[in-house]
């Protein structure tokens, strides 16, 4: 750092940019020039959610060049991914290969950016040098192990280099599964509460009878109406089969009445 010349405009831009990456920094990336180059950076990117990157942690290497920010700086991945290759200098809009495209108004945060959203692309748009497309098993497989990668140089591991900002998710997490286990312990509070308010009815008798007593008309009258419900509806099924089984008869009794008072006018008849 002391054969810097601070008076460089590399050099300037380069300083400001790691003090407002130090000062500004994001839960997606942790960047940094290293201590004895300051034209080297290390990055440690969070794969795009959403992805078959999501959960990875991967660490490259920026190298921005004498001229920077006039020309674009290069991007070299170091852990392996699946998606880019490893110690090859990646082909991107923003990179060396495009000088044409990069606009000095952009910096190493818009590179890194830039580099997570290169990560997804997929089919010709992934095409480039420094690309390879492996099957998503294996990305997923390598983003796992991505977590515990070490760095050679800065011999640390992605995980802390970038810890997971999902330690606001993390409390949420758990808080939900506490609130989940919360219902089951009120649950299990409440039998053990019934119970000892049981022993204690067992010296006030008259507190158990009650809430015994009480949840019996409940369940009686509701079984009460079911059958209720239930009974009249064969009952006058009953009635209208028995009255037409009644109904013969009483046209029998009147046919013998009317046939006995026929005889007896007939009878009548021939005695007079
Ligand atoms: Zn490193």
């Amino acid at each position: 750092m002391a054969t810097l010349n601070k008076n460089n405009s590399a050099v300037k831009r380069i300083m400001q940019e790691a003090r407002e990456l130090a000062n500004d920094p994001s839960p997606e990336y942790s960047a940094a020039p290293l201590e004895d180059d300051i034209f080297e950076w290390h990055c440690t990117l969070r794969g795009p959610a959403g992805t078959e990157f999501e959960g990875g942690l991967y660490h490259f290497r920026i190298l921005l060049p004498a001229e920077y920010p006039f020309r674009p700086p290069s991007l070299m991945m170091l852990t392996p991914n699946g998606r880019f290759e490893t110690d090859t200098k990646i082909c991107i809009s923003f990179t060396s290969y495009h000088e044409e495209l990069w606009q000095p108004a952009w910096g190493v945060r818009t590179a890194i950016i830039g580099l997570q959203g290169f990560f997804p692309l997929k089919g010709k748009a992934a095409v480039g040098i420094g690309s390879i497309e492996h099957p998503t098993t294996e990305r997923k497989r390598l983003a796992a192990l991505s977590r515990s990668w070490v760095c050679p140089h800065c011999r640390e591991s992605n995980l802390d280099l970038l810890p997971d900002p999902v330690a606001l998710p993390d409390p949420v997490a758990p808080s939900s599964s506490t609130e989940s286990a919360a219902p089951p312990e009120p649950l299990a509070a409440a039998p053990v509460s019934a119970p000892s308010p049981d022993t204690d009815s067992a010296v006030v008798t008259p507190l158990a009878p009650n809430p015994v007593a009480t949840p019996n008309p409940v369940a009686t009258p509701a079984s009460v109406h079911i059958e209720r419900v239930a009974a009249p509806i064969p009952r006058p099924r009953t009635q209208v089969i028995s009255q037409p089984r009644q109904r013969p008869p009483i046209l029998l009794d009147t046919a013998i009445c009317v046939i006995l008072v026929l005889v007896c006018g007939i009878v009548f008849r021939r005695m007079f």
